[in-house]
């Protein structure tokens, strides 16, 4: 098979052009523009065996992320598994503000709690080596992913398991971040993330639940004057400012997406508390 014949398979199963080009680029370890170029190249028997398994299961709603066992999380080449939420250009703006927040304070320790895949923990060691960066999840085999990731990858992650802050005590942290389970149970949005871990993308009820824990724990896990900031839904911004300052945080701020949306929550635990 030639990769004019494998690309037009791809049309013809309903795969989007990118991403049948994207998955035979992978297959054939060629970057995209080769395979422009060399429309007439045969393929391998051995990718030429396995392009219709990959292409049955990309036409079948599987994210291209998990076809290709990898994805790009700012700037990293990060491997995932269906273990693990495939990480959002969205939640690159979390790791943009915890990177400001180290400006002041380098060498700070910093937790990404249910980290999954390890991206915003690994983005933020990856561009502030000085900090200590825990990483935290409740499902082992994510945790799997992320050390790996962190080897392959070379960056130092401490890594610990357990749900939220009880994998944690009795230690404090300078900088919190967390990228939650926040879709409410019914959202349709749900439906068409069905390939993805169920408990990474809800925690039930209005999708509030989780964030509650993570802000109602955090007095007892960071030190004065850390900072907590947290991805959350679109319409859930108030309510996550509320439950801040509710908690004895200051200064609540919201922070939107690329696409304009409420995406991230902060705030500051005072110094003198
Ligand atoms: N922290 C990971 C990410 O941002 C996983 C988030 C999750 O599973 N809710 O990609």
């Amino acid at each position: 098979m030639q990769v004019r014949e494998a690309l037009a398979q791809a049309r013809s199963r309903g795969v989007d052009r990118l991403d049948a080009q994207w998955l035979l680029g992978h297959l054939l370890n060629q970057a995209r523009p080769w395979l422009l170029a060399h429309d007439d190249a045969e393929l391998p028997p051995a990718a030429g065996a396995a392009w219709p398994g990959l292409l049955a299961r990309r036409a079948a709603g599987e994210p291209l992320a998990y076809v290709l066992g990898q994805t790009e999380f700012c700037g990293l080449t990060l491997q995932v598994s269906a273990a693990v939420l495939v990480p959002r250009p969205e939640t690159e703006g979390l790791v943009d503000w915890a990177i400001e927040c180290l400006a002041i304070a380098p060498a700070a320790t910093v937790v990404d709690l249910g980290t999954g895949s390890g991206a915003i923990a690994l983005a933020i060691r990856q561009r502030q080596p000085q900090a200590q960066v825990w990483a935290t999840d409740n499902s082992a085999p994510a945790l799997a992913v992320a050390q790996a990731n962190a080897q392959r990858l070379g960056l130092l992650l401490h890594v610990a398991q357990g749900d939220w802050w009880h994998a944690l005590s009795p230690r404090r942290f300078g900088l919190a971040v967390c990228n939650p389970p926040y879709i409410a149970e019914h959202d349709p949005h749900l439906r068409a993330l069905g390939h993805e871990p169920l408990d990474a993308l809800t925690p039930g009820g209005d999708g509030l639940a989780a964030l509650r824990q993570i802000i109602n724990g955090a007095p007892a896990h960071l030190l004065p004057g850390a900072w907590l900031l947290l991805e959350h839904g679109h319409d859930q911004a108030a309510a996550v400012r509320d439950m801040l300052l509710q908690a004895g945080f200051v200064a609540p701020q919201t922070r939107p997406d690329l696409a304009g949306l409420a995406r991230c929550s902060g705030a500051h635990w005072p110094s003198a508390k």
